[in-house]
């Protein structure tokens, strides 16, 4: 489970690696006018909580020198996201005075099968692109953990860059228990800030727990590290991937999805997302999925396709949610996909009853409402995902 910055840096401040002071706001504390723009230290950086990568460069990093800059961002952020993301929650932060950006990460090194520190001088939004050879990789023993000349050795580089030596061993070390402590499986810091007093600050942090431990610690584990569709998704029990596409499938069985992501790639189209349904949604509370549809739609798909054949579930009710939620959207005025139900199986004639006069698309064959979802994807507008 990865968890966003301003939780990540919460637990670096824990475990005594300095971070930016800064405050969390939610879409819900922006709609309710709770904001007082005036209070914030000036100049600031506003910072899209999403969990993505590359956030600079996908321009959901704002520098603000003034506090109507804040306000405009926090706006712009809210109500326009960023790159097809939407923004619930931003971060905003003192902009610091950046004077080098380093690299530091620690995480598990599968092949090796224990923990790897990896640290570079030069960091930043383009490390992705950098050289290898500048990296410093040492990988610490299970049995003797991180040892004194590993740490000298990984601080080097930082040294050099400017870093203060006490300072650079002291976060190694704390980085290191953090990571054994949290049940990490990865601590990222980039950039890692060097000051020209030498001092250091992590302007940006990254920490993913291994989901096979999470439930011990009731306090991590709570609806806040989901987005709104990841919590939606849990309540139903749905097994989900995100890709990068416009298409986003909804099917029932794993089989039935992976046939048709095939047969939509055969089509030219690709998704944005794919979801079994599974058992759980079956048996859940209309409500539970009426909202999780909602969700669906609400990371703006072009299309959004449901395929599937039941036998246990009944058609018409899926039918009668979607016709619903359609109508509520188009009430307030909201985001609708162009939507296409492949409905088969119990009470099929029933659901088609019920999607008629409506502007969802009823397929017949599961190949064809494939096709037709790639064809609609292509011709509309593109809305490219990458949440
Ligand atoms: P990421 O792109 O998602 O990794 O987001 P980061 O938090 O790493 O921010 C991207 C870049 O924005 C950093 O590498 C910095 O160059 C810049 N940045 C972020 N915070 C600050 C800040 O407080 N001050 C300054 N000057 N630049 C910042
Ligand atoms: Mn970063």
């Amino acid at each position: 489970m990865r968890l966003p910055e301003y939780r990540s840096k919460a637990l670096f401040r824990q475990y005594g690696i300095r971070v930016p002071v800064g405050v969390t706001i939610t879409k819900e504390d922006y709609h309710s006018g709770l904001i007082n723009y005036d209070s914030v230290v000036m100049p600031s950086v506003v910072k899209a909580q999403n969990m993505i990568g590359g956030r600079g460069k996908a321009s959901g990093i704002r520098i603000c020198e003034t506090s109507e800059d804040v306000k405009k961002h926090i706006i712009d952020l809210f109500e326009n996201g960023f790159s097809g993301n939407i923004v619930d929650e931003l971060l905003i932060e003192e902009k610091i005075a950046i004077c080098k950006e380093a690299y530091l990460s620690i995480a598990i090194d599968r092949g090796a099968g224990n923990f790897c520190i990896m640290a570079s001088g030069k960091g930043g939004v383009e490390i992705e692109s950098m050289s290898p050879s500048g990296m410093r990789m040492t990988g610490i023993s299970n049995l003797i953990g991180l040892q004194g000349f590993q740490i000298m050795y990984t601080a080097k580089p930082f040294v050099e860059a400017g870093a203060d030596l006490q300072e650079m061993k002291t976060i190694i070390q704390n980085l290191y228990s953090l990571l054994k402590k949290e049940n990490a499986l990865l601590a990222e810091i980039n950039p890692l800030v060097i000051r020209s007093d030498g001092s250091l600050l992590a302007a940006d942090a990254k920490i993913i727990l291994d989901d096979n431990a999470v439930k011990r610690d009731e306090v991590v584990c709570t609806k806040n590290n989901l987005s709104p569709l990841e919590a939606a998704g849990k309540e139903l029990g749905v097994n989900m991937v995100k890709l990068d596409g416009n298409i986003a499938v909804i099917s029932n069985g794993a089989g039935e999805g992976m046939t048709s992501l095939d047969q939509i790639a055969q089509a030219g189209g690709s998704l944005s997302l794919w979801i079994d349904l599974g058992g759980g949604a079956l048996s859940a509370k209309p409500e539970a999925l009426d909202n999780f549809i909602e969700k669906v739609m609400d990371t703006r798909p072009e299309v959004l396709l449901f395929t599937a054949f039941f036998q246990i579930g009944k058609c018409d009710v899926f039918a009668n949610s979607f016709r619903n939620i359609c109508q509520k959207r188009k009430e307030r005025n909201d985001y609708l996909p162009q939507i296409i139900l492949r409905l088969d199986g119990r009470n099929a004639d029933k659901a088609k009853e019920i999607s008629k006069g409506t502007e969802m698309l009823i397929m017949d064959s599961s190949g064809e409402a494939c096709v037709m979802a790639a064809n609609l994807a292509k011709a509309g507008k593109k809305n490219v995902n990458t949440h």
